[in-house]
């Protein structure tokens, strides 16, 4: 199977037979030292020389720890939204009682920054901001870096979900002053599901040491308590320990620098082959992901029979659209354990097959279908 989802991502052998390593005790030295080294590992991706937390939960836990940490019930908060993901931030926190300025930009499109200036201007009282790096639902990178200038300029806290960007999108956590970034292990990281890094700054931990939301499993000072002794509050994934042992050695022997420009390189690659095949894109070239290629689907193709075909005569498995873009686009995720000959098999497999599901749609499309 050629796995193209968004995640999760294929893994390389490495990681495979890390994960079949024996079982140890997730409070013995053994572990203490696998969860240091992993942490030192984190902390080179994410550029941060803040704390860097790792929960055993899927990316969704990791944002529910960024909202419960930081706010309490009955805070105003900003949450900038581009898609899928971004209109999750907004759910967790108004689960937890927070009253939400929620800032969307319609989506395959990208945040503008001075807009949320402007909306800081307004919102005097929200002390919070939470952004999507990339949207993994509309294939769109936003521009972080400006993004958390205006933040930071406005003197606010910054939430990032950085979950299919971290390992694969450059991200300063740091240099750009994210306070909180969240990544998770089935994205770029090359493992498999399992556990979600948190990223938190010293102005973050002053948040949580006030932010009165309810959390028990979630909370960060816990799980900073516990890294200081080489452990975790709860039984970890420790499968997914070994496993990350594995990949951040590979990402670490290829550079940092190298594997955010192959997946530039790749996602080029898959947007040039796209248009060669009639398709457009949802996002713009100036946008357009590095980790996930959005495709328009041509008005009248039957997307899941298409996307079903693919799978079971081709092998290839790839990602329908969430939410509004249900049946309106399908997605092709290039990260982690990815090259230019994985998308050939994809495009190959596109070109075998759409020209049948083209002929049956309606004439309107056909111009742009060829
Ligand atoms: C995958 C993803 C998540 C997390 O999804 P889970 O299914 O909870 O792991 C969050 N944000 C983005 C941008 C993602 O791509």
């Amino acid at each position: 199977m050629n796995l193209r989802v968004p995640g999760p991502t294929p893994c390389p052998p490495e990681a495979m037979s890390a994960l079949a390593q024996p079982m140890i005790n997730h409070r013995g030295p053994e572990f203490a030292a696998l969860i240091a080294e992993v942490t030192e590992g984190l902390k080179r991706v994410f550029k941060t020389r803040n704390d860097v937390l790792s929960l055993t939960a899927s990316g969704t836990g990791g944002l529910e720890a960024a909202v419960v940490n930081t706010l309490s019930p009955g805070d105003r908060t900003v949450v900038v939204s581009v898609g899928a993901f971004g209109d999750r931030f907004k759910s967790i926190a108004e689960a937890y009682g927070a009253s939400v300025r929620h800032v969307q930009f319609p989506w395959g499109e990208a945040v503008d920054p001075a807009v949320v200036a402007e909306v800081l201007r307004e919102e005097a009282g929200a002390r919070t901001v939470f952004v999507t790096h990339n949207e993994t639902s509309t294939g769109v990178t936003n521009d972080l870096k400006s993004i958390a200038r205006v933040v930071k300029d406005a003197g606010r806290l910054l939430v990032v979900d950085g979950v299919s960007s971290v390992s694969s999108i450059d991200v300063e956590t740091d240099a750009w002053g994210c306070d909180i970034v969240v990544s998770g292990s089935q994205k770029g990281w090359m493992v498999p599901p399992g556990l979600v890094y948190v990223a938190v700054s010293p102005a973050a931990w002053e948040a949580a040491a006030k932010a009165k939301m309810p959390r028990y499993y979630l909370d960060l000072a816990a799980a900073k308590k516990s890294l200081e002794k080489g452990q975790t509050p709860f039984t970890p994934a420790v499968s997914i320990f070994f496993a990350m042992q594995a990949t951040l050695k590979m990402i670490d022997a290829e550079g940092l620098d190298n594997v955010f420009a192959r997946h530039q390189r790749v996602a080029r690659y898959t947007r040039d082959g796209i248009r060669e095949l009639g398709l457009e894109m949802l996002a713009d070239e100036a946008v357009a992901s590095a980790t996930v290629t959005a495709v328009k689907a041509p008005e009248g193709l039957d997307l899941k029979v298409l996307l079903r075909e693919l799978r079971e005569q081709r092998g290839v498995v790839l990602a329908g659209g969430q939410a509004k873009l249900e049946g309106k686009i399908f997605r092709i995720g290039h990260l982690g354990l990815v090259d230019t000959p994985d998308i050939d098999k994809v495009l190959d497999a596109l070109r075998d097959v759409l020209p049948r599901y083209l002929a049956a749609v309606p004439v309107r499309a056909s111009g742009r279908a060829r």
